[in-house]
């Protein structure tokens, strides 16, 4: 018997729990894709990671080729795609492992009913998180707000990963008469911008085992390095781990075995810790997506949009020289460094005063890692109107944090080199004094 495997966001062959189940259960997988960009709902990834996406697609249809196997794929709506293919290769049984952005938790389970109603054996699995969503609630039984007790209570219940290996042969695929390529799918860009991407990045399972191998040795440093942008003291396993290229079990199991002082290696586990949270907000709140998760900013007096200010945003040129240092690395890597992130975001929701969600917007254009979860959760924490917020009346100096975090300014020269020569603008506004009135702004707020 066959079963279709779905891939969505786990786009790897080792300790990939839908594969494992179909093969665990007799089945010989049917690994399929499926293209249904309409599905994905308002707050869909943008171009940085469709480019990415393509690439990582070729990945894993490559690991497949090699165990003679190979990723079919189709186009949208996604139902009838499955019910289509799930008939023609007589498939029995259809497994994925979850997503969890609001659009896709709605959709997915509708489409599981429907499979069911249609007498084939639909399973969804955990393949992305240490920790279920739903798994992890307070004494009275409901979600967390805060970090550190929902990590103390999360951690706490975590098992030893005992993760999955890759198998190394596959029964070969039937044919499908409706199936497309990777290629026809328009993901790649057709102008090149993202040119420079690839010289730093090699999207799929390899290259995901590449960065985690090479991280190792360099946990030790974590807790200081990870604070500076000018240096690789950050694992970058941001993509890889939002497209599923390495699973979060393997790289947990690996920072736990790996020879480095027990604080190092949990610091780093501790932003594993986030993106956990992240994900539990997101399933607990889905509103958040573009409403605060504090309600009382819903009134808060944000300033209008300002396009001509936005437009300076977005490309660098707001003359403060660590937030364009950053704005930068993102238009030509499709990465921020974190410290870097909460600057600019800062910048934008503090100095400028637009909704934060001008921003995610824009962050899920443009980053490779872009992550509706952990995005989310970043520009709600910088604006102060989310969970554990920072809280508002704390604005980041971004003078004072380039001193401190970038003390030669290596980073801010790498990305601005025109810095202290007349074509560098001036500041588009005033720190002090929008300092000043995003504090008023606070106190009117009741
Ligand atoms: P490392 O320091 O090596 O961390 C390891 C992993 O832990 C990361 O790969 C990531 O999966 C997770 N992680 C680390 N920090 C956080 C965090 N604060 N929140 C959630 N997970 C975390 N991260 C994304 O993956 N996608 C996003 O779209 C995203 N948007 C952000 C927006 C803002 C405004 C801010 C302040 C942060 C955002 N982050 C986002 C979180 C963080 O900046 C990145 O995860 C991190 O910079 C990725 O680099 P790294 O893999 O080298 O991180």
């Amino acid at each position: 018997p066959t079963a279709l495997v779905w891939f969505r966001n786990d786009l790897r062959l080792d300790d990939q729990p839908a594969l494992q189940a179909a093969l665990a259960q007799g089945y010989a997988p049917v690994p399929v894709y499926i293209h249904a960009p309409d599905e994905a709902g308002p707050h869909a990834n943008g171009a940085a990671s469709d480019a990415w996406r393509h690439r990582s697609l070729h990945a894993l249809d490559g690991a497949l080729r090699a165990r003679r196997s190979r990723l079919t794929v189709l186009r949208g709506p996604t139902l009838p795609a499955l019910e289509r293919l799930a008939a023609a290769t007589g498939a029995e049984a259809v497994f994925w492992t979850r997503r969890y952005e609001p659009a896709f938790e709605q959709r997915d389970t509708t489409i599981k009913r429907a499979l069911r109603r249609g007498g084939l054996h639909a399973e969804s699995f955990n393949g992305a998180l240490l920790i279920e969503p739903w798994d992890v609630a307070t004494k009275q039984g409901d979600p967390y707000r805060v970090f550190t007790p929902f990590w103390k209570t999360a951690s706490a219940q975590l098992r030893k990963p005992r993760p999955w290996d890759a198998p190394k042969r596959l029964p070969a695929p039937p044919e499908a008469a409706d199936a497309t390529t990777i290629d026809a799918l328009g993901l790649a860009p057709k102008r090149g911008w993202d040119h420079d991407f690839w010289t730093q990045w090699f999207p799929g399972e390899i290259g995901a085992r590449a960065a985690l191998t090479t991280f190792l040795p360099r946990i030790a440093a974590y807790p200081d390095a990870r604070d500076v942008p000018a240096i690789e003291g950050t694992s970058r396993l941001s993509p890889h781990l939002h497209f599923g290229e390495v699973s979060v079990q393997r790289v947990f199991a690996a920072i736990g075995d790996a020879d480095a002082p027990p604080e190092a290696r949990a610091a780093y586990q501790r932003q594993l810790g986030w993106r956990e949270f992240a994900h539990h907000l997101l399933h607990h709140f889905p509103h958040t997506v573009d409403r605060n998760l504090d309600p009382r900013f819903d009134d808060f007096d944000w300033a209008p949009f300002d396009a001509v200010q936005f437009d300076a945003w977005t490309r660098g040129r707001t003359g403060v020289p660590i937030v364009d240092a950053g704005m930068r690395e993102l238009w030509h890597t499709g990465w921020m460094h974190n410290r870097v992130r909460m600057l600019v975001a800062s910048f934008l929701t503090k100095q400028l005063r637009m909704h934060w969600s001008h921003g995610a917007r824009w962050f899920m254009d443009t980053l490779v890692d872009a992550d509706l979860a952990n995005n989310t959760l970043g520009w709600q924490w910088v604006a102060g109107t989310g969970a554990d917020a920072a809280p508002y009346f704390r604005i980041f100096n971004p003078l004072l944090q380039a001193k401190r975090f970038d003390p030669d300014a290596a980073y801010v020269r790498r990305w601005v080199p025109e810095l202290g020569t007349p074509r560098y603008p001036a500041p588009i506004v005033d720190l002090a004094e929008t300092r000043d009135a995003a504090l008023a702004a606070y106190k009117r707020r009741g």
